[in-house]
């Protein structure tokens, strides 16, 4: 594993952080949930443990969204143009990155989280990415 640094951002830019790795996990996930909060097929998510990351610009410019308990599912996105935003995760107390806002490579390979729940109008991703 290396130690890559990878940057992100979001569209207005307000908001940009930075990670380094080793990256510990790197999920794709097709459930309603994920759909929801993406507006999209599915949602793709990277993972590092919180000292691994820093909020380089506009932390204060967040709003979080937290699902009633018990669910643990919630969202977080720049008060100023609505991209998703890294938030802290309950799994495993991890820091969860949108990796569609984050510019450059992660050296880790997705792993399919759901693989039974997922639209009838796109691809199942698990015969993607079991090939
Ligand atoms: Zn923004
Ligand atoms: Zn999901």
């Amino acid at each position: 594993m290396s130690n890559k640094t990878l940057n992100g951002e979001c569209l207005c830019g307000e908001v940009s952080w930075q990670m380094s790795g080793p990256f510990e996990f790197f999920g794709m996930c097709q459930c309603s949930r994920c759909r929801k909060v993406t507006g999209a097929a599915f949602a793709t998510n990277l993972f590092v443990k919180p000292e691994q990351f820093y909020w380089q610009s506009g932390d204060k410019n967040i709003k979080e969204y937290q699902m009633e308990p018990p669910s643990k599912f919630g969202n977080a996105f720049c008060k100023s143009c609505g991209s998703r935003v890294p938030r802290f995760s309950s799994f495993r107390g991890w820091m969860m990155m949108p990796l569609g806002s984050t510019m450059g490579l992660p050296d880790i390979k997705p792993t399919l989280v759901c693989p039974e729940d997922h639209t009838e109008w796109f691809t199942n991703l698990e015969e993607i990415l079991n090939k």
